[in-house]
């Protein structure tokens, strides 16, 4: 069972959640640490394995924007850092991913340690260049977004699409969360990890400022459960905006890719896509149409394949209607 802990911020949770890791990155003796790092004097990012402490302070594991999916980073990195204790700061489809790969089989290094951050949603690109003209740095960029966690987040139309239909902000069977969503920032967050021993691991009683009053692990469960249901009703809303000649079933959507020939960014860059498309079939197409299914089926909705498509293709809810009349199609008959 997970406990709870509460983190003093004085004003300023960019820096307390920076300060935390750093902290923690002694507690739990890492060899490194996987999360966004600013390039270009802090106009831009990428996922970077840090391996001194202080290079924190160029980290921005907030940043309203996710240039690609760590998890897939990490399963397909080098096997040097499978040998490490490498720390993985994670988004909430990050997460899901890494969930995903172990279901699939993946055995993932004991040594690591996921760190799950509630998301405050992502920018497309275009939005996030003229959003960067005005703020000057990705940092001011982090520190609006920051303001609006209490609400959970900036209004939601304004983020990707997979973002404004992602029902789960919080990230599920990960070593530690940082907490943000519906609480008050400028004064706590919450720190959650998986168990009493990971708590007692890492000394949580020491290094956070006590345990967690039942009334904000309370404010943060309610803005979580206002969320789903706001995206649920987002997610039903896009599905059903998809024009009506953009694919419904699998086979329809590999005749898409297979149109988009040799383009095959959308799969390069999916954290569960494991070559499913180029199996071969066992002579009257099952294995192949299995395969593509279980791809589908385990899409994490990180949007990831809509932001590398030179097409501009809706992909995430697509995605995400081929598997809901997948469902329907299984679903027993009277349910
Ligand atoms: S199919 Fe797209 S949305 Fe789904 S996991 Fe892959 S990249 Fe993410
Ligand atoms: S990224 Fe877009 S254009 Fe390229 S294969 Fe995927 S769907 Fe087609």
């Amino acid at each position: 069972m997970g406990t709870w802990w509460i983190l003093r911020t004085n004003n300023d949770p960019f820096g307390a959640i920076r300060n935390f890791l750093s902290v923690l990155w002694i507690q739990a003796k890492l060899d490194g640490m996987l999360l966004p790092v600013y390039q270009d004097g802090g106009t831009g990012i990428e996922p970077n394995l840090v391996r001194d402490a202080a290079d924190l302070n160029r980290a921005d594991p907030l940043c309203p924007f996710m240039p690609e999916n760590i998890s897939r980073l990490a399963i397909y990195s080098s096997g040097e850092i499978l040998e490490e204790r490498i720390g993985f700061i994670l988004h909430s489809c990050e997460a899901r991913a890494l969930i995903e790969k172990r279901r699939l089989g993946y055995l993932l290094p004991e040594k690591w340690i996921s760190i799950g951050i509630d998301c405050l949603s992502s920018f497309s690109i275009e939005d996030l260049e003229w959003r960067l003209e005005k703020a000057g740095t990705l940092e001011s960029i982090t520190r609006q977004s920051l303001r609006f966690a209490r609400q959970g987040g900036i209004a939601p139309y304004r983020f990707r699409t997979a973002c404004q239909m992602c029902v789960t902000p919080f990230c599920e069977d990960v070593d530690i969360n940082i907490g943000l969503i519906g609480l008050p920032v400028k004064e706590f967050i919450l720190i959650r990890t998986r168990d009493i021993t990971t708590s007692e691991n890492f000394n949580l009683p020491r290094i956070s400022d006590g345990p967690a009053p039942i009334s904000l692990r309370r404010q943060h469960q309610h803005m979580l459960d206002f969320i789903y249901e706001r995206r649920e009703r987002c997610r039903e809303r896009n599905y059903h905006l998809l024009e009506d000649d953009f694919p419904r079933k699998p086979s329809e959507f590999t005749a898409l890719l297979s149109a988009c020939s040799p383009c095959q960014k959308c799969l390069e860059v999916c954290p569960v896509y494991e070559g499913q498309l180029t199996t071969q079939d066992d002579g009257g197409g099952n294995k192949s149409r299995q395969k593509i299914n279980q791809w589908l089926e385990s899409c994490v909705t990180c949007g990831m394949c809509e932001q590398a498509c030179p097409r501009n293709l809706p992909l995430a809810a697509i995605h995400g209607r081929i598997r809901q009349e997948l469902r329907h199609d299984t679903m027993p008959i009277g349910m």
